[in-house]
């Protein structure tokens, strides 16, 4: 059965309906006009020289990973707490993710704890800006300094947020956007390579086309190990559309996260979103956090008990180190990254998407009123 009111939902408008079926028209359907329109829109947003469009975050990630020459036996520095694939691009070339431990407020990786972790082997911090929030970029950005060490921002899940100003998706060596459809902003699927560095920029342009040149070069000629990453022009044009009405969608993110704030106010116990004088956000998602006598099995029961009420709720993250496949591989277990493992117990994803309504947010608070244990 379909959910009442669903997890996520994108914001699609007659405006993207058309754009895409204009480029169905045109017959240009890769490797045309929009790909690079779609690319500048969002450098601009940004606020960054050069970016990539491809057709996953997970791709703009391991073209990043392979631009900086990350490779086998090296190490980089990077959270528990995130979506698989901000790990998995560091395994793709062979190279070791280290994990540093979260804070308990931002979730994001906790900047005390990097330093320990650096040894020899480390090449780059990979840093998340998770549902949103900001990582600690002037921080980050001094230890990577210090140590020599490249700095990733991935920043699939904060396009739109700001930290002391400035735009994520601008910070580090280089940085990711995704466009999943539950993102911000989608293109179906979708990603970003965002940076600054010519050098990087060419690199990746490069190996998302097979390892062509970037310029004057023939078809069939591949000067370097090459994927096929591009992003079609159908995908780019929903990109286009979206990136026209970007603030509109972001400043009715900002609307329903407030009215969720404030719905939420006085649940005793339920800890809402931290935010921060230093950073704006563009909502992700909006996850609440549960005591801790409700985590885990308690707060798996309770996403069971709204589904039941046809409201979709979800645990974002289960942490990286636990999943089946690095427990597996790597040996980790329960108790290494223990902020981590604490607070994924304990996350309660509500449904979140622009178009929610004040009275579709009073319906979830009032059914997770009464899916709470008294
Ligand atoms: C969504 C996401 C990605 C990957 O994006 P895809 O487009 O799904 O490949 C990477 N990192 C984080 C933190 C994400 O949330």
């Amino acid at each position: 059965m379909p959910f009442k009111v669903p997890l996520s939902k994108p914001d699609i408008t007659k405006q993207e309906v058309d754009a895409v079926q204009g480029v169905l028209k045109t017959l240009s359907l890769s490797l045309g006009p929009r790909h690079t329109e779609f690319e500048n829109m969002v450098a601009k947003f940004a606020g960054v020289k050069h970016a990539i469009a491809v057709n996953s975050g997970t791709s703009a990630l391991h073209l990043i990973v392979r631009a900086l020459g990350i490779t086998a036996g090296d190490e980089v520095i990077t959270t528990p707490f995130s979506f698989i694939a901000s790990s998995n691009c560091i395994l793709y070339e062979g190279a070791a993710p280290v994990f540093a431990d979260i804070e308990a407020e931002t979730f994001n990786i906790d900047v005390a704890g990097i330093e320990k972790k650096i040894t020899k082997k480390t090449k780059a911090i990979l840093a998340v800006d998770v549902f949103s929030h900001p990582a600690h970029w002037a921080a980050l950005d001094k230890i990577a300094k210090k140590h020599k060490l490249f700095l990733i921002e991935d920043s699939a899940e904060a396009l739109g947020s700001t930290y002391r100003g400035k735009p994520c998706g601008s910070f580090g060596d280089a940085a990711v956007f995704a466009f999943y459809p539950n993102k911000q902003i989608t293109t179906g699927e979708g990603g970003m390579v965002l940076t600054n560095s010519a050098k990087i920029a060419a690199f990746c342009r490069s190996a998302a086309n097979q390892g062509r040149r970037t310029s004057n070069g023939k078809w069939l000629e591949h000067v370097q190990l090459g994927y096929n990453y591009r992003l079609d022009e159908m995908s780019s044009a929903l990109g286009i559309a979206q990136m026209r009405r970007v603030r509109e969608i972001i400043q009715k993110r900002r609307q329903v996260a407030a009215m969720y704030q404030k719905a939420l106010e006085g649940i005793e116990g339920l800890r809402i979103p931290f935010t921060s004088p230093e950073s704006t956000l563009s909502w992700f998602v909006y996850v609440v956090i549960l005591p801790p006598h409700l985590a885990g099995t308690k707060r798996d029961g309770i996403i069971k008990k709204m589904a039941g009420k046809g409201i979709q709720c979800s645990n974002y993250f289960q942490p990286i180190h636990l999943q089946p496949f690095y427990r597996r591989q790597f040996g980790y277990a329960k108790g290494d990254y223990p902020v981590a493992e604490d607070i994924s117990r304990r996350t309660l994803a509500l449904p979140f998407f622009s178009s929610l309504s004040q009275r579709e947010i009073a319906t979830v608070v009032k059914a997770l009123k009464e899916c709470l244990p008294q």
